[in-house]
């Protein structure tokens, strides 16, 4: 495979940007070699610098479950060029974005928008400390909620492929407020909140976590978290960044029933563009400011490029709620036949490959992966051109650009690329 703009490229940018990537996962440092630039996407489908094309599931790493230019959103940001980039000024189409959201998700009574899943989660915390007048979370090992302080502690994505350390840059202070279980463990959280729990403001979860690969919540994890935080007055709060309404059009919370206190969705709202918001119970989110006093802010936030694109993606996944079942049976094609020496992971449209004959369901399992059979795995992948996610601690996206010979032509080069080991 010729990869010499890309490395050539990759050489540049590394003398102005650190890595040579705006996000590190980006790098392909786990896997090796330059990472390939891209030029194009057209549905399912992306061409890197040197001409190579390539299967896509990575999907910008989620947002993408319409894939690539899809026409609806194209064709909405069209119109918002005629019109206008940036007022800071309300308009009416963020009204109809959280009047939209508020259908799908029900438990997003109120809806503040932002720009990034990381503002996000930091602003649902800070409403549920100054709600709750409490100051500690609970999060889970493996589990990343964007790059908040607090938040990145024992945390997935990246952070886990890099192997980083937790605190670099974040005070003691504010690693300190945060607690970190392992995911799954219903005991963990019950003995958390018998010696604590009435300082703890917020539990946050992603309740099918997407950031050490693909965990499934465990029959009666999320339902224990429900029950401890109402017991105890703390918030629960779901990050359904990566699952809004990727798992369903109600995300996580609709397909295991639970109704957490606070949201935060990101990735598919935006269809490729930045916008992520926040929002859960009127009476908690009345208290951000201007109507109360947790104070939260943004300059583009509400940007009429982005919210027309999500307007764009909810009104296509509301009129065409068969989205999901392709999405499901294509998925489970990609997955039907996992290879003995891997453990495969599956919740609608994401999956992961483990490369371990231990079941993963938690930060350690997933960690007993051997992550040198996925680097040479992903490498004989991309060389046949399917584009995944260059760390074993992610999970791949399948988006409904993806046709049933797509599925078949990538799940024939994965049974080459194990032959090959
Ligand atoms: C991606 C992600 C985030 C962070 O979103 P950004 O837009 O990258 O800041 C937060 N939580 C979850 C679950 C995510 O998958």
């Amino acid at each position: 495979m010729n990869q010499s703009r890309s490395q050539a490229l990759f050489e540049r940018a590394q003398k102005t940007i650190p890595g040579g990537v705006n996000s590190p996962v980006r790098a392909f440092r786990s896997v090796g070699g330059a990472p390939p630039f891209i030029v194009r996407g057209e549905g399912c489908r992306i061409w890197d610098a040197d001409g190579n094309e390539y299967i896509d599931y990575v999907g910008s790493w989620g947002p993408l479950l319409l894939g690539h230019r899809r026409p609806e959103v194209i064709e909405a940001l069209r119109e918002v060029l005629d019109i206008g980039t940036s007022f800071g000024a309300p308009t009416e189409a963020e009204v109809e974005l959280a009047e939209l959201i508020r259908e799908s998700m029900p438990s997003m009574e109120m809806t503040r928008l932002v720009s990034s899943g990381t503002e996000a989660t930091m602003s649902a915390l800070r409403v549920a400390r100054g709600f709750t007048g409490r100051d500690l979370a609970v999060k889970f090992e493996g589990c990343y909620h964007g790059h908040v302080d607090s938040l990145l502690v024992k945390a997935g994505s990246g952070v886990a492929t890099l192997g980083i350390p937790d605190t670099a840059g974040v005070p003691a202070a504010f690693a300190d407020t945060t607690i970190a279980l392992p995911y799954n463990s219903i005991d963990a959280v019950e003995q958390t909140f018998r010696a604590r729990g009435d300082r703890i403001a917020a539990v946050i979860v992603e309740p099918v976590a997407g950031n050490m690969g693909c965990v499934p919540p465990r029959p009666g994890f999320l339902e224990c978290l429900r029950h401890e935080t109402e017991k105890r007055g703390a918030l629960l709060i779901f990050d359904e960044v990566m699952t809004g309404f990727r798992l369903a059009l109600g995300g996580a919370q609709q397909l295991y029933g639970i109704r957490p206190d606070l949201t935060t969705i990101g990735k598919v709202i935006g269809g490729g563009l930045p916008i992520a918001a926040y929002g859960g119970r009127r009476d908690i989110m009345s208290q951000v400011a201007p109507s109360g006093p947790i104070y939260q802010a943004g300059t583009l936030s509400g940007n009429p490029l982005a919210v027309r694109a999500g307007i764009a993606v909810l009104r296509r996944l509301r009129s065409h709620p068969e989205i999901y079942d392709q999405l499901e049976r294509r998925t489970a094609q990609l997955t039907a036949a996992p290879p003995a020496e891997t453990t495969v992971n599956r919740v609608g449209s994401m999956f992961t490959f483990f490369f371990t004959k231990t079941a993963v369901t938690d930060y350690a399992s997933a960690k007993t992966s051997d992550t040198k059979a996925f680097a040479q795995f992903h490498r004989a992948m991309l060389e046949q051109g399917i584009y995944l996610a260059p760390s074993q601690f992610e999970a791949g996206f399948v988006s409904t650009a993806h046709t049933e010979q797509d599925i078949a032509r990538t799940v024939e080069a994965a049974h080459r690329a194990f032959a090959a080991r």
